[in-house]
Protein backbone atom coordinates (compact mmCIF):
# COMPACT_ATOMS: atom_id res chain seq x y z
CA UNK A 1 0.00 0.00 0.00
CA UNK A 2 1.30 3.82 -0.52
CA UNK A 3 2.06 5.67 2.74
CA UNK A 4 3.87 9.02 3.44
CA UNK A 5 6.72 8.46 5.20
CA UNK A 6 8.82 10.86 6.79
CA UNK A 7 12.63 9.16 6.41
CA UNK A 8 14.58 11.46 8.50
CA UNK A 9 14.53 15.12 8.99
CA UNK A 10 13.07 17.33 6.51
CA UNK A 11 12.48 15.19 3.96
CA UNK A 12 9.41 12.63 3.11
CA UNK A 13 7.76 10.75 0.37
CA UNK A 14 4.55 8.94 -0.77
CA UNK A 15 5.96 5.36 -0.99
CA UNK A 16 4.95 1.83 -1.01
CA UNK A 17 5.08 -0.11 2.05
CA UNK A 18 4.00 -3.48 3.19
CA UNK A 19 1.60 -3.65 6.61
CA UNK A 20 0.88 -6.55 8.58
CA UNK A 21 -3.10 -7.57 10.16
CA UNK A 22 -3.92 -6.45 13.59
CA UNK A 23 -2.92 -8.53 16.37
CA UNK A 24 -5.18 -8.47 19.37
CA UNK A 25 -6.80 -5.36 20.55
CA UNK A 26 -5.53 -3.92 16.99
CA UNK A 27 -7.67 -2.66 14.16
CA UNK A 28 -7.49 -2.20 10.50
CA UNK A 29 -9.25 0.95 8.88
CA UNK A 30 -9.47 1.34 5.05
CA UNK A 31 -8.28 5.20 5.32
CA UNK A 32 -11.15 7.52 4.05
CA UNK A 33 -9.86 11.01 4.52
CA UNK A 34 -6.52 12.06 6.28
CA UNK A 35 -5.95 16.08 7.35
CA UNK A 36 -2.89 17.53 6.82
CA UNK A 37 -2.01 19.25 9.87
CA UNK A 38 0.52 21.51 11.25
CA UNK A 39 1.60 18.58 13.47
CA UNK A 40 2.43 16.67 10.57
CA UNK A 41 4.62 19.22 9.26
CA UNK A 42 6.08 19.92 12.93
CA UNK A 43 7.12 15.92 12.90
CA UNK A 44 9.15 16.74 9.22
CA UNK A 45 10.90 19.21 10.68
CA UNK A 46 11.38 18.51 13.57
CA UNK A 47 9.59 20.45 16.05
CA UNK A 48 7.80 17.46 17.43
CA UNK A 49 10.60 14.60 18.17
CA UNK A 50 9.67 11.24 16.17
CA UNK A 51 11.72 8.08 15.42
CA UNK A 52 12.29 7.57 11.99
CA UNK A 53 11.28 6.61 9.35
CA UNK A 54 7.47 7.50 10.19
CA UNK A 55 4.29 7.25 8.71
CA UNK A 56 3.05 10.76 9.18
CA UNK A 57 -0.89 11.40 9.89
CA UNK A 58 -3.36 11.60 13.01
CA UNK A 59 -6.56 13.20 12.08
CA UNK A 60 -8.46 10.94 9.70
CA UNK A 61 -11.89 8.83 9.20
CA UNK A 62 -12.21 5.77 7.62
CA UNK A 63 -13.75 2.08 7.41
CA UNK A 64 -13.14 -1.05 9.78
CA UNK A 65 -11.46 -3.69 7.14
CA UNK A 66 -10.16 -6.07 9.90
CA UNK A 67 -10.34 -6.47 13.67
CA UNK A 68 -8.00 -8.58 15.93
CA UNK A 69 -8.63 -10.91 18.76
CA UNK A 70 -10.91 -9.40 21.50
CA UNK A 71 -11.94 -6.44 19.67
CA UNK A 72 -15.73 -5.94 20.39
CA UNK A 73 -16.52 -2.39 19.97
CA UNK A 74 -15.91 -2.16 16.18
CA UNK A 75 -16.17 -4.50 13.64
CA UNK A 76 -15.59 -4.44 9.77
CA UNK A 77 -17.22 -2.11 7.57
CA UNK A 78 -18.09 0.28 10.13
CA UNK A 79 -17.24 3.76 9.89
CA UNK A 80 -14.78 5.16 12.32
CA UNK A 81 -13.14 8.45 13.78
CA UNK A 82 -9.40 8.18 14.73
CA UNK A 83 -8.15 9.75 17.98
CA UNK A 84 -4.10 9.73 17.87
CA UNK A 85 -4.85 9.58 21.64
CA UNK A 86 -6.00 6.39 22.92
CA UNK A 87 -8.36 5.80 25.87
CA UNK A 88 -6.66 2.71 27.66
CA UNK A 89 -8.99 3.01 30.12
CA UNK A 90 -7.03 1.72 32.67
CA UNK A 91 -3.65 4.31 33.37
CA UNK A 92 -3.64 6.83 35.68
CA UNK A 93 -5.44 9.74 33.48
CA UNK A 94 -7.86 7.20 32.23
CA UNK A 95 -8.87 6.26 35.37
CA UNK A 96 -9.58 10.24 36.27
CA UNK A 97 -11.61 11.10 33.56
CA UNK A 98 -8.36 12.96 31.87
CA UNK A 99 -8.45 10.31 28.78
CA UNK A 100 -6.32 12.82 26.66
CA UNK A 101 -3.45 12.52 28.95
CA UNK A 102 -3.27 8.66 28.41
CA UNK A 103 -0.26 7.11 29.57
CA UNK A 104 -1.20 3.39 28.86
CA UNK A 105 1.68 3.53 25.95
CA UNK A 106 4.95 5.11 25.06
CA UNK A 107 4.35 7.70 22.32
CA UNK A 108 7.46 6.31 20.49
CA UNK A 109 6.18 6.23 17.40
CA UNK A 110 4.69 2.04 18.30
CA UNK A 111 1.72 0.94 19.58
CA UNK A 112 0.92 -0.72 22.75
CA UNK A 113 3.25 -4.08 21.75
CA UNK A 114 6.74 -1.84 21.35
CA UNK A 115 6.02 -2.76 17.50
CA UNK A 116 4.41 -1.51 14.36
CA UNK A 117 2.76 -3.41 11.94
CA UNK A 118 4.12 -1.35 8.58
CA UNK A 119 7.40 -2.45 7.50
CA UNK A 120 9.57 -2.05 4.47
CA UNK A 121 12.51 -4.36 3.11
CA UNK A 122 12.55 -6.27 6.42
CA UNK A 123 12.89 -2.70 8.26
CA UNK A 124 10.36 -1.43 10.97
CA UNK A 125 8.82 2.22 10.24
CA UNK A 126 7.48 3.68 13.00
CA UNK A 127 3.39 5.39 12.99
CA UNK A 128 2.63 8.93 14.11
CA UNK A 129 1.13 9.12 17.71
CA UNK A 130 -0.12 5.68 17.51
CA UNK A 131 -1.63 5.65 13.91
CA UNK A 132 0.31 7.04 11.24
CA UNK A 133 -2.89 7.14 8.80
CA UNK A 134 -1.73 9.10 5.89
CA UNK A 135 -1.46 5.71 4.48
CA UNK A 136 -4.54 3.81 2.28
CA UNK A 137 -4.77 1.63 5.55
CA UNK A 138 -3.59 1.75 8.74
CA UNK A 139 -3.87 -0.98 11.69
CA UNK A 140 -4.25 1.06 15.41
CA UNK A 141 -4.98 0.60 18.46
CA UNK A 142 -8.80 -0.24 19.25
CA UNK A 143 -8.70 2.36 22.13
CA UNK A 144 -8.28 4.94 19.27
CA UNK A 145 -11.04 4.52 17.27
CA UNK A 146 -14.64 4.98 17.70
CA UNK A 147 -17.38 3.79 15.62
CA UNK A 148 -19.43 6.91 14.02
CA UNK A 149 -22.94 7.18 12.57
CA UNK A 150 -22.59 6.19 8.18
CA UNK A 151 -24.50 9.34 7.15
CA UNK A 152 -21.13 10.93 8.33
CA UNK A 153 -19.12 12.94 5.81
CA UNK A 154 -15.22 11.76 5.53
CA UNK A 155 -13.90 14.80 5.92
CA UNK A 156 -16.04 16.24 8.32
CA UNK A 157 -15.14 13.36 11.09
CA UNK A 158 -11.36 13.49 10.00
CA UNK A 159 -11.37 17.32 11.27
CA UNK A 160 -12.98 15.97 14.37
CA UNK A 161 -9.92 13.81 14.86
CA UNK A 162 -7.68 16.82 15.49
CA UNK A 163 -8.15 20.68 14.76
CA UNK A 164 -11.91 20.64 15.60
CA UNK A 165 -11.43 18.37 18.81
CA UNK A 166 -8.22 20.78 19.92
CA UNK A 167 -10.08 24.32 18.83
CA UNK A 168 -14.08 23.82 20.03
CA UNK A 169 -12.58 21.67 23.42
CA UNK A 170 -9.98 24.95 24.30
CA UNK A 171 -13.16 26.49 24.45
CA UNK A 172 -15.89 24.28 26.24
CA UNK A 173 -13.63 21.87 27.76
CA UNK A 174 -10.31 23.39 28.93
CA UNK A 175 -11.25 27.00 29.48
CA UNK A 176 -15.25 26.21 29.85
CA UNK A 177 -15.45 29.60 28.49
CA UNK A 178 -19.64 31.03 30.07
CA UNK A 179 -22.26 32.40 28.39
CA UNK A 180 -21.80 36.66 28.03
CA UNK A 181 -17.79 35.85 28.23
CA UNK A 182 -15.15 38.20 26.35
CA UNK A 183 -12.99 36.44 24.14
CA UNK A 184 -9.75 36.94 22.20
CA UNK A 185 -8.31 34.37 20.00
CA UNK A 186 -4.35 34.86 18.32
CA UNK A 187 -4.58 32.89 15.27
CA UNK A 188 -7.19 32.46 12.98
CA UNK A 189 -6.01 29.33 10.98
CA UNK A 190 -7.48 26.34 10.93
CA UNK A 191 -7.90 25.50 14.59
CA UNK A 192 -8.19 28.97 15.87
CA UNK A 193 -11.19 29.32 13.73
CA UNK A 194 -12.81 26.07 15.64
CA UNK A 195 -11.56 28.12 18.64
CA UNK A 196 -13.72 31.07 17.42
CA UNK A 197 -16.78 28.88 16.51
CA UNK A 198 -16.25 26.93 20.02
CA UNK A 199 -16.63 30.38 21.96
CA UNK A 200 -19.94 31.30 19.56
CA UNK A 201 -21.44 28.15 20.52
CA UNK A 202 -20.46 28.36 24.16
CA UNK A 203 -22.59 32.01 23.89
CA UNK A 204 -19.63 34.54 23.61
CA UNK A 205 -20.60 38.11 23.78
CA UNK A 206 -17.50 39.56 22.28
CA UNK A 207 -15.32 37.29 20.20
CA UNK A 208 -11.88 39.43 18.87
CA UNK A 209 -9.93 37.53 16.04
CA UNK A 210 -6.33 38.58 16.39
CA UNK A 211 -4.04 37.52 12.90
CA UNK A 212 -1.32 39.51 11.30
CA UNK A 213 -3.56 38.66 8.16
CA UNK A 214 -6.54 40.95 7.45
CA UNK A 215 -8.15 38.16 5.00
CA UNK A 216 -7.93 35.48 7.76
CA UNK A 217 -9.41 37.88 10.33
CA UNK A 218 -12.35 38.59 7.87
CA UNK A 219 -13.31 35.07 7.33
CA UNK A 220 -12.83 34.46 10.98
CA UNK A 221 -15.80 36.68 11.14
CA UNK A 222 -17.85 34.41 9.14
CA UNK A 223 -17.34 32.15 12.08
CA UNK A 224 -18.32 34.05 14.82
CA UNK A 225 -15.90 36.83 15.39
CA UNK A 226 -17.51 40.04 16.62
CA UNK A 227 -14.50 42.10 16.07
CA UNK A 228 -11.27 41.83 14.31
CA UNK A 229 -8.37 44.23 15.37
CA UNK A 230 -5.86 46.30 13.15
CA UNK A 231 -2.60 44.34 12.27
CA UNK A 232 -0.94 47.30 12.09
CA UNK A 233 -1.52 48.47 15.44
CA UNK A 234 -0.61 47.48 18.86
CA UNK A 235 -3.01 44.45 19.55
CA UNK A 236 -3.15 44.54 23.07
CA UNK A 237 -4.10 48.39 23.37
CA UNK A 238 -6.84 47.32 20.85
CA UNK A 239 -7.99 44.70 22.98
CA UNK A 240 -7.98 46.69 25.86
CA UNK A 241 -9.74 49.04 24.16
CA UNK A 242 -12.90 46.95 23.09
CA UNK A 243 -13.36 45.99 26.32
CA UNK A 244 -13.30 49.15 28.59
CA UNK A 245 -9.78 49.38 29.44
CA UNK A 246 -10.15 45.54 31.57
CA UNK A 247 -9.10 42.97 29.56
CA UNK A 248 -11.15 39.58 27.94
CA UNK A 249 -12.03 37.01 30.49
CA UNK A 250 -10.30 34.35 28.19
CA UNK A 251 -7.09 34.66 25.88
CA UNK A 252 -6.33 32.22 23.29
CA UNK A 253 -3.22 31.65 21.82
CA UNK A 254 -3.13 29.47 18.63
CA UNK A 255 0.02 30.17 17.49
CA UNK A 256 3.10 28.69 19.84
CA UNK A 257 5.11 31.81 20.16
CA UNK A 258 6.40 33.26 23.43
CA UNK A 259 5.40 37.15 22.25
CA UNK A 260 1.93 35.77 21.18
CA UNK A 261 1.81 34.32 24.63
CA UNK A 262 2.94 37.37 26.77
CA UNK A 263 0.58 39.56 24.49
CA UNK A 264 -2.41 37.12 25.40
CA UNK A 265 -1.67 37.52 28.91
CA UNK A 266 -1.57 40.55 28.92
CA UNK A 267 -4.49 41.15 27.46
CA UNK A 268 -6.79 39.08 29.80
CA UNK A 269 -8.38 40.80 32.66
CA UNK A 270 -7.77 40.41 35.90
CA UNK A 271 -8.47 36.94 37.51
CA UNK A 272 -8.94 36.59 33.69
CA UNK A 273 -7.20 33.13 31.84
CA UNK A 274 -5.01 32.21 29.49
CA UNK A 275 -5.06 29.49 27.33
CA UNK A 276 -2.19 27.96 25.36
CA UNK A 277 -3.63 25.83 22.43
CA UNK A 278 -0.58 26.95 20.03
CA UNK A 279 3.02 24.38 20.08
CA UNK A 280 5.87 26.29 20.35
CA UNK A 281 9.47 25.33 19.99
CA UNK A 282 11.26 23.70 22.85
CA UNK A 283 14.03 26.87 23.08
CA UNK A 284 11.24 29.62 23.12
CA UNK A 285 10.41 31.52 26.31
CA UNK A 286 8.00 33.52 27.92
CA UNK A 287 8.80 35.38 31.05
CA UNK A 288 6.62 36.63 33.54
CA UNK A 289 7.41 38.93 36.35
CA UNK A 290 7.76 36.74 39.88
CA UNK A 291 4.53 38.69 41.24
CA UNK A 292 2.23 39.43 38.23
CA UNK A 293 0.32 35.62 39.19
CA UNK A 294 -0.59 36.53 42.66
CA UNK A 295 -1.20 40.32 42.33
CA UNK A 296 -3.48 39.75 39.06
CA UNK A 297 -5.10 36.64 40.11
CA UNK A 298 -4.74 35.60 36.32
CA UNK A 299 -4.37 31.99 35.14
CA UNK A 300 -2.12 30.20 32.77
CA UNK A 301 -3.50 27.44 31.76
CA UNK A 302 -2.24 24.55 29.09
CA UNK A 303 -4.61 22.53 26.71
CA UNK A 304 -3.83 19.20 24.91
CA UNK A 305 -5.98 18.18 22.65
CA UNK A 306 -8.88 20.27 23.85
CA UNK A 307 -9.16 18.06 27.35
CA UNK A 308 -11.13 15.69 25.76
CA UNK A 309 -12.71 12.13 26.43
CA UNK A 310 -13.07 11.70 22.74
CA UNK A 311 -15.61 8.97 23.19
CA UNK A 312 -17.83 11.35 24.30
CA UNK A 313 -16.44 14.65 22.66
CA UNK A 314 -16.15 13.19 19.18
CA UNK A 315 -19.91 11.98 18.93
CA UNK A 316 -20.63 15.39 20.56
CA UNK A 317 -18.74 17.39 18.18
CA UNK A 318 -20.36 15.56 15.52
CA UNK A 319 -24.13 16.30 16.60
CA UNK A 320 -23.29 20.15 16.48
CA UNK A 321 -22.53 19.57 13.11
CA UNK A 322 -25.31 17.92 11.83
CA UNK A 323 -27.70 20.17 13.68
CA UNK A 324 -25.58 23.43 11.78
CA UNK A 325 -24.05 24.64 14.54
CA UNK A 326 -20.72 23.35 14.29
CA UNK A 327 -19.34 24.04 10.46
CA UNK A 328 -17.14 21.75 8.83
CA UNK A 329 -17.45 21.50 5.54
CA UNK A 330 -16.29 25.18 4.80
CA UNK A 331 -13.22 24.45 6.67
CA UNK A 332 -12.30 21.97 3.91
CA UNK A 333 -11.14 24.30 1.28
CA UNK A 334 -8.96 21.54 -1.14
CA UNK A 335 -8.92 18.00 -0.99
CA UNK A 336 -5.88 16.00 -2.53
CA UNK A 337 -5.03 12.47 -3.33
CA UNK A 338 -2.57 10.58 -1.45
CA UNK A 339 0.15 10.75 -4.13
CA UNK A 340 -0.20 14.49 -3.82
CA UNK A 341 0.54 14.63 -0.31
CA UNK A 342 3.52 17.21 -1.16
CA UNK A 343 1.67 19.39 -2.67
CA UNK A 344 -0.52 19.46 0.40
CA UNK A 345 2.21 20.03 2.56
CA UNK A 346 3.34 22.76 0.30
CA UNK A 347 0.11 24.83 0.44
CA UNK A 348 -0.19 24.15 4.25
CA UNK A 349 3.30 26.00 4.44
CA UNK A 350 1.99 28.87 2.44
CA UNK A 351 -0.73 29.45 4.57
CA UNK A 352 -3.39 28.93 1.36
CA UNK A 353 -6.02 26.14 3.19
CA UNK A 354 -8.07 26.63 6.16
CA UNK A 355 -7.47 22.83 6.00
CA UNK A 356 -6.28 20.85 3.34
CA UNK A 357 -7.87 17.02 3.49
CA UNK A 358 -6.26 13.78 1.61
CA UNK A 359 -9.26 11.99 0.17
CA UNK A 360 -8.52 8.25 -0.14
CA UNK A 361 -10.29 6.70 -3.28
ZN1 LIG B 1 -3.28 17.81 14.19
ZN1 LIG C 1 -5.01 5.51 29.54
Amino acid sequence: MKAVVANKLNEYAVVNVDLDPPKAGEVMIKMKATGVCHSDLSVINGTIPSPFPVVLGHEGAGIVEQVGEGVTHVKPGDHVCISFIPNCGTCYFCEHQEPYLCSGAKQDGNLFDGTTRVHKDGQRIFVMSFVGIMAEYAVVPSSCVIAIDKSIDFKAAALVGCGVTTGVGAVIRTAQVEPGSTVAVFGCGGVGLNVIQGARIAGAKQIIAVDLSAEKMEMAKTFGATHVVDPKADFVKQIQALTNGIGVDYAFDVVGYSKVIEQCFKCTRRNGTSVLVGVGRLDDRFSLNAAILPFTAKTIKGCFYGSANFKVDFPMYLDLYRAGKLELDRLVTKTYDLADAPQAFEDLEKGVNMRGVIVHG
